[in-house]
């Protein structure tokens, strides 16, 4: 981060600082953080069997929220893997943020400067550099935020600075929406759900980039295939991968590789609301599309 730091952060890199300390503008990222971990361990501790009917929904809800991010935010906003219809791009980003994934523009921009800068002081997110939980969370509201205006000038559609507005209004609904089905519905649909997501997206950023052996420099990025549970089987977990062919909208290479995330992809485009469709031609060859080039620098 030291070479994009404004004057007003402090001399030492943010990974250094307590990890309650914000970044100028970030103090309502570790209030939410800090408000949906306290109110998910007490309904755990009032709730911890909700039923199966809220626990079903709040698993539903949870998978499509994490479709909104693997299939749109990742592999069609932030790379350009694929083109979705409007229609479902829109909703897609709505689940995405219900599920706490954050504005479309901030969360694309923050991935393409991972992506560019991965593994290096620059990286927003790398464990190797700030340590476990730098990765894992504390960058959220720690670390100076990618400027949309530098990383996605292409994403122009009015939509997406709309989203922007709307997303204290939408995770006021996701929070606190479980309230009129009832106590137990109010922490499992609101809380319990959010911070599940959260730490599942959370573990891309931190354990999938702890690859054993590595050092300053290599690529740290690795598969992780316990991670796949969390996931929902949505294919985010093969993240080493990912990071070799970033371009292409196939995380899952083998057989055994389950990447719900791409088969969704494939079942959109064959109903025509997915297009330009960025596939592996060989992926042993290592070649690299127009769109991967443009993001992993
Ligand atoms: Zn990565
Ligand atoms: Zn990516």
């Amino acid at each position: 981060m030291a070479s994009t730091l404004s004057p007003s952060y402090p001399i030492l890199p943010p990974w250094t600082w307590p990890w309650w300390r914000p970044a100028p503008g970030q103090y309502m990222t570790l209030i939410w953080v800090l408000l949906i971990h306290v109110t998910a361990v007490i309904g755990l501790l009032l709730y911890p069997l909700p039923g199966w009917p809220l626990f079903f929904t709040a698993g539903v809800l949870t998978w499509l929220g994490g479709l909104g991010t693997t299939v749109c935010y990742h592999r069609a906003l932030a790379h350009r893997a694929l083109r979705l219809h409007p229609v479902v791009r829109e909703l897609l980003i709505f689940l995405a943020l219900f599920n706490g994934s954050g504005a479309p523009l901030s969360w694309t921009a923050n991935h393409r400067l991972h992506h560019a800068k991965a593994d290096t002081p620059d990286d927003i997110s790398s464990p190797r550099i700030g340590g476990f939980w730098w990765a894992h969370l504390r960058w959220l509201w720690q670390a100076e935020q990618a400027s949309p205006a530098r990383y996605c000038p292409d994403l122009t559609e009015a939509s997406y600075r709309v989203w922007r507005v709307l997303q204290i209004p939408l995770l006021t609904l996701s929070f606190f929406g479980g309230l009129a089905l009832g106590p137990a519905a109010f922490f499992w649909l609101g809380a319990i759900r959010l911070v599940f997501a959260l730490h599942g997206q959370c573990f891309v950023n931190s354990v999938s980039h702890l690859r054993p052996g590595t050092q300053g420099g290599e690529d740290s990025s690795r598969n992780v295939p316990w991670l796949a549970l969390w996931h929902g089987l949505q294919g985010e977990n093969w993240h080493h991968n990912h990071h070799a062919r970033p371009g292409i909208a196939q995380f899952g290479w083998t057989a055994t590789q389950v990447d719900l995330g791409w088969w969704v992809i494939r079942g959109l485009e064959q109903l025509g609301l997915a297009t330009a469709v960025h596939r592996p031609k060989d992926l042993q060859s290592g070649l690299q599309g127009p769109a991967e080039q443009k993001h992993r620098t």
